[in-house]
């Protein structure tokens, strides 16, 4: 009984002191990408003045040089600010109350409304959408990330038009939803570690991107003590889907 005892204090102890230790480390997070934001700008913004006021001035080589400052420095900052969404993700949370799907899947096209008519995806949304107890702030990340990429993916398939779906079916007390897409699909060897936190399978000349995307999804979604995962083939196609208990309880 004793021996129990002890190991159950050490456990808690050892808990505790995780629980600190991934505090500051979140804390560090935030605060070093805050602080990294302003010089960066700096930066971007010299470079930027340079490029307009003295190209003419320049020999080739120099001008290279500061077209690649510039683009380091765009790509920093997009780093940056998913390093925040990340910490801001694990930071907070935020009650589970009912949101209406319809409403919060209409606010994310809206803010794709530019990437889906410049690469003219036909988006289907599959109603019925009902209204789920969730994250009113998180989960439209996840639909976020997940649609962006689905036309993203699909947006320079030559051949056919770009298609997405995306819907819900209910079983055994679980929301399940997809979002399928007819792009450039991935090797099931690489189904596991898309997820990762900056992990991506293509450079960013191919595509735009950091690779946090889906890590941001699967944090989200096992908050809400669900499932996320992919099904698809090289060349054919994706399709996500996620889990998220009904009657969810904060
Ligand atoms: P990002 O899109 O910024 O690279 P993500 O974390 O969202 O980062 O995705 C990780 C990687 O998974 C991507 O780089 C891409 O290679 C692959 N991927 C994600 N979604 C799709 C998709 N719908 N079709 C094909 N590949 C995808």
């Amino acid at each position: 009984m004793t021996e129990r005892k002890i190991t159950e204090e050490l456990l808690a102890a050892e808990k505790k002191n995780l629980e600190k230790v991934n505090h500051e480390l979140d804390q560090f997070v935030h605060i070093a990408s805050h602080d990294l934001r302003a010089p960066l700008r700096a930066i971007g913004s010299f470079a930027g003045i340079l490029q307009k006021d003295c190209q003419d001035k320049l020999d080739p080589d120099s001008v290279d040089s500061l077209n690649q400052i510039v683009t380091g420095t765009q790509r920093m900052t997009e780093l940056i600010d998913d390093l925040l969404t990340l910490s801001r993700i694990s930071k907070v949370t935020n009650p589970f109350e009912p949101v209406n799907l319809r409403e919060l899947i209409n606010s994310v096209k809206k803010r794709l409304q530019s990437d889906i008519e410049k690469s003219r995806t036909v988006l289907t949304v599959h109603e019925p959408l009902p209204t789920v107890q969730c994250d009113r702030i998180k989960m439209p990340e996840v639909f976020m990330n997940l649609i962006n990429n689905a036309v993203k993916y699909s947006s320079k398939k030559s051949g056919d038009q770009p298609r997405v779906d995306v819907g819900i079916s209910e079983r055994d007390g679980l929301y399940e939803f997809f979002v399928k897409d007819n792009g450039i699909g991935i090797d099931p060897e690489d189904h596991q570690q898309i997820f990762d936190m900056f992990k991506r399978l293509h450079s960013k000349d191919e595509y735009e991107g950091t690779g946090a995307g889906l890590y941001i999804v699967k944090t989200i979604i096992e908050e809400h003590n669900g499932r996320v995962w992919v099904e698809s083939r090289l060349g054919q196609g994706s399709t996500f889907y996620f889990t998220i208990p009904k009657n969810l309880k904060s």
